[in-house]
């Protein structure tokens, strides 16, 4: 008996420990199968993790790689700026240039122009080798007030350019109390040729102390006279004694008169009453310097020619 009711004991505990292991065994499965399913879940949930966290890091790259486009882009566009700004201020300049020397040429045209019009040979220096043309003329004289001619002489006539410079001596002289009169101004070549004439006639061989052939060529010009004083009465070498002359060597100049042939010259005989309006700026140039014109260089003359009435 106790063997049978052991045996069945064995059996029912059998039973049980078997349903027990099955039971176990099913929960467990179910647990398992739960647990592997969260597993997938999560796996699931990783991959997608990865993937958006790969989508973003191409994005992120791609992103980056535009910046660094946009950066060199922009670096490149403020080049050309650079560039486009330094240009500008080159063709500013460049600009800036070619106007000053626009109006450089255009006071050099004006100079020129200014000296073409001018006539040189009013500054030249004539000698027996070198005179005037019997056919010039200056380009316009004009009548010398009656009242400064010596009298008994012709009416006399001076370059007009000249003429309100030879005035205003006049009129400064007066001031003083000098009274200058004009023996001859403006002499055409053949008048020149009838005055040497006459003198060859009455002094002989010694005309040419009276009569230039030097100085002829100066009245021809119509810018040269011969000065004299009443007291005197012609151009006579007398007139160095004169106050009058005195009152020309220390004021002439400021009106532009110099003495072409000064005492003590080596190109001429002296002439005191032979004077020659060469402008201001020369005229106090050889002043200054105690030159004369005739010991100066022609080309040294030439650069008062612009000037010459001014
Ligand atoms: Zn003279």
């Amino acid at each position: 008996m106790s063997s049978k009711l052991s045996s069945d004991s064995v059996l029912y505990l059998a039973s049980g420990v078997a349903i027990a292991a099955i039971i176990a065994a099913t929960h467990f499965s179910i647990e398992n199968k739960d647990k592997k399913n969260n597993i997938a879940s999560l796996q699931t949930e990783r991959s997608e993790l990865i993937q958006k966290n790969n989508n973003l890091s191409a994005e992120l790259a791609a992103a980056s790689s535009s910046i660094a486009e946009l950066s060199d882009k922009l670096q490149t566009t403020k080049e050309d700026l650079d560039d486009l700004a330094d240009n500008f201020h080159d063709e500013k300049n460049k600009n800036d240039e070619f106007e000053d020397q626009i109006r450089g040429l255009a006071d050099t045209l004006g100079d020129l122009d200014k000296l073409a019009k001018i006539d040189e040979e009013l500054l030249s220096k004539y000698s027996k080798v070198y005179f005037l043309n019997e056919n010039y003329t200056p380009s316009k004289v004009e009548k010398i007030p009656s009242k400064y001619i010596l009298d008994g002489k012709d009416e006399q006539y001076f370059h007009t350019d000249a003429s309100e410079y030879l005035e205003d001596m006049f009129k400064a002289a007066a001031r003083d109390d000098i009274d200058l009169k004009v023996v001859s101004a403006y002499r055409s070549f053949y008048e020149q040729t009838d005055l040497k004439g006459q003198y060859t006639q009455v002094y002989g061989s010694g005309a040419n102390a009276f009569s230039a052939d030097q100085g002829y060529s100066e009245h021809q010009l119509g810018t040269t006279l011969d000065l004299t004083v009443d007291s005197v009465g012609g151009p006579y070498t007398i007139f160095k004694d004169t106050e009058a002359y005195n009152w020309l060597l220390k004021n002439a100049y400021k009106y532009g008169f110099i003495l072409s042939y000064p005492e003590g010259n080596s190109f001429y005989v002296y002439e005191p009453w032979h004077w020659r309006f060469v402008g201001t700026n020369l005229a106090r140039h050889i002043n200054r310097n105690d030159e004369s014109f005739y010991e100066m260089d022609q080309r040294d003359i030439n650069e008062y020619l612009l000037e010459l009435f001014d």
